[in-house]
């Protein structure tokens, strides 16, 4: 029996006239379903080779190779379908296909950042405390330090010994390997510590990692915990204590990738911010053929701590590769510029029931609800933003929109609430047309992040089909 009943004339004209987004495992098919799910198998793989901002540079030109891609050479001739990168310093990376048009009908640029919220090691980093080795550490973007007590972290980064050579480190990756901790106070006498506000329970220098407690047997020496470590170190890395002050350490969680739920609709990891961008920016370069437009994937370093320096978004690394592209088809780089477009490929929020203070409805990303455009991030009234105009707006819908791409519109938060930034000033002040598109993420910035398989997917989409305009 049917059981259909005739659309009112409100709902008919509901359909035609309100904006609303849809939950894509209600919506999307089967097979786009499990396409994504498929998709994040890669990106998984991606996250767990890849947790600092320089082994997301080796992976992604290691990734870039495999299909292709050489290394740029700003003397050397360009033409359509030419696969190119440039390594900036081991810790961003620009990538770029060239395109059939004339370059100074401008670029195509997806810009995500793969530095993310971690502590580091300080430049002396190394004590002893009650017959306790540690290191010190300096947390490194914005973190709740609470969060990061009481949680198994690896050791990440290289180390410029005093003759020059370099002395790359991970441990706490592999299985069997030793992992690491900031430990907290027993809840049993954690009466006064839970008292203070909660941006004080953990103080940042209370931020110190466990690393050791025997001693060097062989003598009575003061301090034989920290000399024990040192032995260690430099039997295993030819390191000495003076050498820390020439490296850069970096301590992110340990765990790995992992799908959350008994549908396994979403993935936990560390690190999501932004690499849940970086990732589908790469791939969607890697399957844009031969775009009319050139196309160029950023990833760039230093977002969570303003974007300064030679390998953020504020310097002037992308403006020179452009200078260099231009000059190959004997244009300038600010006419390329000046007629090109940007993903800022940044995650935003996700809308947190347990959480909804924050959020107005309306105007919050859900996860599942696809990709999110931003249009401004920023705080106080769009201080510190690019704010994307609406033509430009205009152009991002109707390009996702005929790709079939799920999206959704999101804002930062309540207005006062907070807020935030991303690259995409930086990039806008370039006189590029730019706007910011990522993936929602549940707990944002803490050792363990959420986001949706659909909306990681959905990224990628969104990154192709802006490529391929
Ligand atoms: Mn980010
Ligand atoms: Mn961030």
């Amino acid at each position: 029996m049917e059981n259909k009943k005739e659309k009112t004339a409100a709902e008919l004209l509901k359909e035609k006239l309100s904006y609303k987004p849809e939950n894509g495992s209600k919506k999307l098919s089967v097979e786009e379903i499990a396409a994504a799910d498929a998709y994040c198998e890669g990106y998984k793989a991606y996250l767990d080779k890849a947790k600092t901002e320089r082994e997301a540079v080796t992976e992604a030109i290691a990734m870039a190779e495999k299909e292709g891609f050489v290394p740029f050479d700003s003397n050397a001739p360009l033409k359509a379908g030419d696969k190119v990168y440039l390594n900036n310093r081991g810790k961003a990376l620009l990538l770029a296909v060239i395109g059939t048009r004339p370059i100074t009908d401008g670029v195509t640029i997806a810009a995500a950042h793969i530095d993310s919220p971690r502590l580091d090691l300080k430049p002396n980093p190394l004590y002893e405390d009650s017959e306790l080795a540690y290191f010190d550490t300096h947390y490194y973007g914005g973190i709740k330090k609470y969060q990061w007590t009481a949680i198994p972290m690896a050791l990440h980064g290289v180390i410029i010994r005093q003759d020059g050579s370099t002395v790359t480190v991970s441990i706490g990756e592999e299985a069997g390997d030793p992992v690491f901790c900031v430990t907290d106070l027993l809840p049993h006498l954690g009466y006064e510590q839970m008292k203070r506000p909660a941006g004080e329970i953990v103080r940042g220098e209370d931020l110190n990692l466990l690393i050791g407690s025997r001693a060097f047997r062989k003598d009575d020496e003061s301090e034989s915990v920290k000399l024990n470590i040192l032995n260690f170190l430099f039997e295993k890395y030819g390191v000495i204590e003076s050498d820390f002050l020439s490296a850069e350490l970096e301590i992110v969680p340990a765990f790995h990738a992992a799908d959350v739920g008994f549908d396994r609709s979403m993935v936990g990891a560390y690190g999501h911010d932004d690499r849940v961008c970086a990732y589908p920016a790469l791939t969607a370069l890697f399957s844009c053929g031969t775009p009319d437009y050139t196309a160029v994937t950023i990833l760039a370093d230093k977002e969570e701590i303003g974007s300064e320096g030679n390998t953020g978004m504020q310097s002037a690394f992308l403006r020179y590769f452009i200078d260099d592209i231009a000059a190959a088809f004997g244009a300038k780089g600010h006419h390329v510029l000046s007629n090109s477009i940007c993903l800022s490929a940044d995650v935003n929020a996700a809308l947190d029931p347990i959480y909804p203070e924050v959020m107005v409805r309306s105007n919050a990303a859900q996860i599942n609800y696809g990709v999110c455009i931003t249009k401004y991030t920023g705080s106080r009234g769009k201080s510190g933003t690019s704010d994307a105009s609406a033509e430009f707006m205009g152009k991002i819908r109707r390009l996702l929109d005929d790709a079939d791409v799920l999206w959704q519109i999101g804002e930062l938060g309540k207005v006062d609430a907070g807020g935030g930034g991303t690259v995409a000033m930086y990039i806008a002040n370039l006189d590029v047309d730019t706007v910011d598109l990522g993936v929602p993420v549940l707990s944002m910035h803490a050792p363990f992040e959420v986001v949706s398989k659909i909306d990681v997917y959905m990224a990628h989409k969104a990154f192709l089909a802006t490529m391929k305009r």
